[in-house]
């Protein structure tokens, strides 16, 4: 089956009590049951929920996975990526990526005795020199939030197989309709499925999706154990939103596409991050295993004072100055002060992460609206 159908059916069977086409939203902490140890395979929400299993079997479909798991946001889903590892353990990750996740690495997890390494992942080669006999896992996003870097997934899978290591790809900028890693040979699929997968910018989740029996196990234990589990209703709209997942990216890459030439031919804007440009230094890898360059684009202005920058980002009406990404609507961003801010200024600034960049993400407005929108707010 082609996308567009499976995105449509994924994880939806009729309610088996009432035949209800659309899963219903099983707003229930407990299930009564028969005698002791007697039940119909559901005891308690925070280990089965039905609607939650519906939208696991759907996170699954939509990335050619055998399982899915689904928790109470991103960071969530990450974090118990993490808990598969012990004290001692390495992980080797990207150097750009989202400033969340860096957190949770550095603030949370190194405390704990976890190692974290931190890689420009364009090169597999660098990836490779990383790696100990205590690195366990490979962490890595593609593209990555804000500056667009492409890993070839399939390059690192390869390391990573060759030496016994895990690698998990945050799939949340692509989405599932662009990019499928666990086809390229990862192991575990990661998704803030507060962006594209929900889409309308109404709920908090993440999810995992995997093969590997044993892998989901323990990811399961640790969803159920830790208890960062998604309430039903917030399960109901992602299912919701994954039915119009196909439709949304297809508008969200041609408006995407002519924002970034927009900008690119914009006098008053110095550099255009977006891979779809024959002249990103990855633009040949983001072909190979992307069907589409997405909605994501970042830039820089030629007058990058901080007074312009700001200007800027307070002059749109149609963008929205907030954070977060992938919804219907466009937003823009300020990542030094906004989603990345708690990478520490240094780091940032070092892994080409700029105090001036803009960050856009392009919703399925119309294209004209939006360009004209930015050209009040820039100029020409
Ligand atoms: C937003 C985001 C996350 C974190 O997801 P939440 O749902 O906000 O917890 C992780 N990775 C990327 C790339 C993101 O954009």
């Amino acid at each position: 089956m082609k996308k567009a159908t499976i995105f449509i059916h994924a994880g939806t069977e009729p309610d088996p009590s009432t035949g209800a086409i659309m899963t219903p939203i099983y707003q229930t902490s407990t299930y009564v049951q028969e005698a002791p140890g007697v039940n119909k395979g559901y005891e308690y929400a925070r280990s089965q929920n039905p609607t939650r299993f519906a939208l696991e079997a759907a996170f699954a479909a939509i990335e050619n996975g055998k399982y899915g798991l689904a928790f109470s946001s991103g960071v969530a889903a990450t974090d118990a990526v993490i808990k598969l590892l012990a004290p001692g353990d390495e992980v080797i990750a990207g150097s750009d990526m989202y400033g969340g996740t860096y957190r949770l690495f550095t603030k949370i997890f190194e405390k704990f005795g976890i190692v974290f390494k931190y890689v420009n992942m364009q090169h597999a080669q660098t990836i490779q020199e990383a790696i100990s006999p205590n690195t366990k896992l490979i962490w890595t996003e593609t593209p990555t939030n804000p500056l667009m870097n492409i890993t070839d997934i399939a390059a690192v899978a390869a390391i990573a197989k060759a030496n016994n290591i895990l690698l998990c790809v945050d799939n949340t900028f692509a989405s599932p309709y662009l990019q499928n890693p666990l086809d390229l040979g990862a192991d575990i699929v990661m998704h803030s499925a507060t962006k594209y997968l929900g889409g309308h910018s109404d709920v908090i989740q993440g999810c995992l999706v995997m093969n590997d029996t044993n892998l989901r196990d323990q990811l399961y234990f640790i969803q159920k154990s830790s208890g960062a589990v998604p309430g039903p209703q917030d399960c109901f709209l992602v299912l919701r939103g994954i039915k119009t997942l196909h439709v949304r990216m297809q508008r969200h890459c041609e408006n995407g596409a002519k924002i970034a030439q927009y900008l690119r031919a914009n006098p008053k804007v110095a550099k255009v991050y977006w891979p779809g440009f024959e002249d990103h230094p990855n633009h040949d890898i983001a072909r190979k295993q992307m069907s589409g360059f997405g909605g994501m684009i970042s830039f820089e202005l030629k007058n990058d004072s901080a007074d312009e920058t700001r200007r800027v980002l307070s002059s749109t009406k149609i963008f929205a100055l907030a954070e977060s990404l992938g919804g219907v609507e466009s937003l823009i961003n300020h990542p030094a002060t906004m989603t990345h801010a708690s990478i520490p200024r240094e780091e940032r600034i070092k892994n080409g992460l700029s105090d001036h960049l803009i960050r856009l993400s392009v919703g399925i407005e119309d294209a004209d609206d939006l360009m004209a929108d930015l050209s009040q707010a820039i100029g020409e």
